[in-house]
């Protein structure tokens, strides 16, 4: 996940290709509320701009999660994006303004194990849910509905109307 760019040197403009195989653990990406499976593949192309160097490309990953709604173990394959772009030295305030986001490295060493993490982590959603349609549990049985129908009656009555039914019964 290391590149030398000083390779990038002479070849201003030209893009090289590249394409690693890393895991969750290898780049910290540990969290408690998911995981990621297995591989972690990532592939992409980078440049010397001349102004800074730019690495794009796209990260394929498995999911692992507990189900926000049914409580199910879940796997979920993604692909996430970036476009990330390093500067040697240390950032500088613009006329007190924050410059774009870039990152900054020293020495001829970019390491992308930082961005990759960070792109995984912050390209999650709020809510881990196993479909979109997931219809959760019962919250009379605690069945999982989307294995059928459990029969309950989960009609939501308004506590003022119950107490008229309950007039009514008398
Ligand atoms: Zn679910
Ligand atoms: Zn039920």
């Amino acid at each position: 996940m290391k590149f030398n760019v000083s390779d990038l040197d002479d070849r201003l403009g030209e893009p090289a290709a590249f394409e690693f195989v890393t895991n969750a653990q290898e780049i910290d990406a540990l969290t408690e509320a998911y995981s990621f499976k297995g591989d972690i593949a990532v592939k992409g192309e980078y440049v010397n701009t001349g102004r800074c160097y730019r690495f794009t490309g796209q990260i394929e990953c498995t999911k692992s999660f507990v189900c926000d709604r049914c409580l199910e173990p879940s796997l979920q394959q993604q692909e996430h994006s970036f476009n990330e772009e390093f500067q040697r030295g240390k950032e500088l305030a613009v006329n007190g303004e924050k410059a774009k986001i870039v990152n900054y490295f020293d020495g001829d060493v970019i390491d992308l194990a930082p961005v990759i993490r960070d792109v995984l982590l912050s390209d999650q959603p709020l809510n881990n849910i196993c479909n979109a349609d997931c219809r959760g549990l019962c919250l009379k049985c605690g069945a999982n509905l989307n294995h059928g129908d459990c029969g309950c009656d989960r009609t939501v009555i308004d506590p003022r109307l119950a107490a008229l039914q309950q007039l009514l019964l008398k």
